[in-house]
């Protein structure tokens, strides 16, 4: 597509182009920063209005029952499982990435101190999401018995990683940084010829790409439902947990809500079993109804068509921006392989923060990250083949005018 009329021509035979009408997209600006928040589904703001004066404001206290707000992070868990190769009762919607990613390891680490009790590696990425390291890292510093956080690097390739010292390998399946694609199926397997138990971060990969945990035979996953699954800022995340596992231990935030009678108000735990032992207190209700708004409009996309259609929209920003902004010092960080790539493109420039700031400035919303590196989300839900044109052809003006380089696009706000 060399033309910006043959883009046109490619959203007019587009199978998903119909599914954008679901969201309220803001006039003027083209939004590459789905994979960070995504988009407002327009039923989310009747949807809200409900929740806050008939569910709140008319049901009050009766509508943990009558509104079903006590069984909603398994009934959404159940929805959000259906993209990711989850059967039914295996997911809940709840609490953060975060704190998800240390149920889940404190699960696995538990598991393994039955079954290979004298591991003490947990082996990550180094380039992974720094939450993810940070959890690991404060894990090891809460147990203090002598495990030890190996990451795998240029130097240490995954294979070299994976060894019989090994408990627990915890991964993501997208890098948030160079969008680069684990094969999920071929790592676990090779994780568990070592014996070793499988964390997959599905922050960039869940709606984005297609996942098939019990396909993989995956042991844990956590992701967020405010990225690709257009959630709402903040909104609650996800645990998985394979079937054969579940009720193995529990997972130490043991509060209430993971308890097999909450209302029996006893004074010991007693885990509930299944995955709702892996809540632990009241949930933000508000935000977490509006997840379903973004659920339902995922579920009505196929994945085969999304994944053909995301991997197209890349190929064109690549291909685009390799022509068109030629001579100017960008270096593609996202793999080329098809099998080997999410759903965004990363590109490095030396000014890269102040090139994000002027296009931002311009309505080409996309987001950077340390060092160097431009992100832009591709979420087929809502953007078409003329959106990523427009956004290299402003790309292209920037670095041709070099009207990046004003003071006001190098200053840095907290949240960049
Ligand atoms: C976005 C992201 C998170 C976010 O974690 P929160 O607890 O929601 O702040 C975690 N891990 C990865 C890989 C992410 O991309």
């Amino acid at each position: 597509m060399h033309t910006r009329e043959a883009c046109l021509t490619a959203d007019r035979h587009d199978p998903l182009a119909a599914l954008k009408h679901h969201f309220d997209l803001p006039a003027g600006v083209i939004y590459l920063d789905g994979n960070s928040l995504g988009v407002l589904p327009k039923t989310a703001r009747a949807r809200s209005a409900e929740v806050i004066d008939q569910e709140w404001g008319t049901g009050l206290i009766r509508s943990w029952n009558t509104a079903g707000w006590f069984d909603l992070p398994a009934r959404l868990g159940d929805k959000l499982g259906r993209l990711i190769g989850a059967n039914g009762g295996e997911v809940v919607v709840t609490d953060t990435t975060s704190l998800n990613l240390f149920k889940s390891l404190a699960a696995a680490l538990r598991i393994q101190q039955q079954d290979h009790p004298e591991r003490r590696v947990i082996v990550s990425e180094r380039d992974n999401f720094p939450t993810d390291l940070y959890m690991i890292q404060g894990m090891i510093d809460l147990l203090q018995q002598g495990y030890q956080l190996r990451l795998i690097d240029d130097q240490t390739p995954l294979e070299q990683a994976l060894d019989d010292d090994v408990a627990v390998l915890l991964l993501s399946h997208v890098n948030y940084r160079t969008g680069y694609l684990y094969d999920m199926v071929a790592t676990t397997a090779l994780a568990h010829r070592h014996g070793i138990l499988t964390i997959w971060d599905l922050a960039h990969a869940a709606g984005a790409v297609p996942v098939d945990l019990n396909g993989a035979e995956a042991d844990f996953a956590v992701g967020c439902t405010y990225k690709y699954l257009n959630g709402g800022p903040g909104s609650p995340a996800f645990i998985w947990v394979a079937a054969r596992h579940q009720d193995r231990f529990w997972q130490p935030l043991s509060g209430w809500w993971g308890h097999q009678h909450p209302f029996a108000m006893a004074t010991d735990y007693q885990p509930a079993s299944g995955i709702r032992r892996f809540l632990c207190g009241t949930q933000p209700i508000v935000s977490m109804s509006l997840i379903e708004c973004g659920l339902d409009v995922a579920l009505e996309a196929d994945m085969a068509t999304l994944r053909a259609k995301s991997l197209a929209l890349t190929d064109l920003f690549i291909e685009l921006v390799e022509q068109r902004c030629q001579g100017h010092p960008l270096t593609l960080v996202t793999p080329r392989e098809h099998a080997r790539r999410g759903s965004h493109v990363s590109f490095s420039h030396p000014q890269g923060f102040a090139v994000m700031q002027a296009l931002i400035a311009r309505g080409v919303i996309g987001d950077y990250r340390e060092p160097e590196v431009l992100r832009f989300g591709v979420t087929p839900l809502y953007l078409g083949y003329a959106d990523i044109w427009d956004a290299v052809d402003t790309l292209k003006d920037i670095l041709d005018s070099g009207s990046w380089d004003r003071p006001e696009f190098h200053q840095r706000p907290s949240v960049t």
